[in-house]
């Protein structure tokens, strides 16, 4: 079966995260079918409860992994498409349907690849897959469950691609080697309530509240490095919640997000905006959430050798980034070599999300090449 029919048989599952839809048992059934060893891995409990596949044709090392997910954002508004999202329509070269390029055409790419070597009996290490259902969720009991759950079995990865879409402007373009960490900020600036009329018996925190954003804009937290653009502070939300117009509010609240590189940490960035709210006010509550930190997988052997493959097949030299969101290569990166690479990412969570068809047999040729060249 080639990487197409595989795909469009995944787009026509609505796995509409954490769902699953039915695709688990069409994946795992094609794999096992294919010789490989399927386990299904559920983690969490109730509603939060996630479906995860580790499978992997092959017992000696070199384990070469690839790591995704099977579920995708909501289609949004369904009148916007032009094609059912979960059809799997073909028109004019390009393959059309919620996950196309995020990411259901890459496992499909990676599905094929690997079945392909193993029909040839070219194996002499192991082609395994680690299939998430939790990545466009909290991404909670997804990949970061699995990876413990082996190594407490013993299996190990030695690297692993992901197969999230890298690629900007031209397929082959972009390898990421690592990306920003993000953390969000709750702040809560206390004041005293009052009439309006007399402001001088009152404390308005709004006041406070514009005083510390406006500071905390004006700091250039860094300039970046070789390998990541500089970190961001970002004003997500300002909130007081008074609906009336002869009362000072008694609080303000704000939350903030930051993404940064690995110049910061979560200490730094807390020190940099606790002092300038300490220089406003004594009156506040600051918490933070950290949901993923800054990493730094490569530039390393495996990265090199992925992007050779990607020049010969695409006819690009690829570059390697950290740009971008978060992706669970923050986890894998814990325990083997990690790079990513995928298709174009410009139709992403879009309406009429899709792929080029010549692209997708391109990254079938890439993942092919890869597992030949690491495996065989
Ligand atoms: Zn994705």
């Amino acid at each position: 079966m080639d990487s197409i029919a595989i795909a469009q048989k995944l787009i026509s599952c609505k796995s509409i995260t954490p769902g699953d839809d039915g695709i688990f048992d069409y994946v795992l059934e094609l794999l096992a079918t294919a010789g490989f060893k399927c386990q299904i891995l559920e983690f969490g409990e109730g509603k939060e409860k996630v479906k995860n596949l580790y499978a992997q044709v092959g017992v000696s090392a070199p384990n070469l992994c690839f790591a995704g997910h099977l579920d995708v954002v909501p289609p949004g508004d369904l009148h916007a498409w032009k094609h059912n999202p979960f059809a799997g329509t073909i028109e004019e070269g390009k393959l059309f349907g919620r996950g196309a390029v995020d990411m259901k055409c890459a496992v499909a790419a990676w599905i094929a690849a690997s079945i392909k070597v193993v029909n040839e009996g070219k194996l002499n290490g192991s082609i395994s897959l680690l299939l998430t259902g939790d990545e466009e969720g909290p991404a909670t009991h997804g990949t970061v469950k699995v990876l413990e759950h082996l190594k407490e079995q013993g299996v190990a990865i030695d690297a692993c691609i992901v197969g999230e879409p890298t690629c900007e402007k031209h397929f082959g373009d972009t390898i990421k080697i690592g990306r920003r960490g993000s953390i969000t900020y709750n702040l809560e600036v206390i004041g005293v309530q009052g009439h309006v009329a007399y402001p001088h018996l009152a404390k308005n925190p709004i006041d406070i509240m514009v005083a510390i954003l406006h500071e905390l804009k004006a700091i250039k937290l860094d300039v970046g490095n070789e390998n990541f653009q500089a970190s961001n502070l970002e004003i997500i939300s300002v909130d007081v919640g008074n609906s009336t117009t002869n009362t000072i509010p008694g609080k303000a609240s704000a939350i903030l997000n930051v993404r940064y590189n690995n110049e910061q940490t979560e200490e730094k960035l807390t020190h940099i905006i606790k002092s300038v709210c300490d220089k406003h006010t004594d009156s506040y509550h600051l918490t933070s959430k950290e949901s993923a930190k800054a990493f730094l997988s490569a530039p390393n052997d495996f990265a090199y050798k992925l992007a050779k493959v990607v020049e010969e097949v695409s006819g690009i030299k690829p570059k390697f980034s950290t740009s971008g969101g978060t992706s669970d290569a923050r986890f894998i990166q814990k325990y083997c070599q990690v790079a990513e690479f995928g298709l174009l990412n410009d139709t992403a969570h879009k309406v009429d999300e899709y792929t080029s068809i010549e692209n997708l047999v391109k990254l079938e040729k890439i993942y092919y090449n890869l597992i030949f060249s690491s495996t065989c």
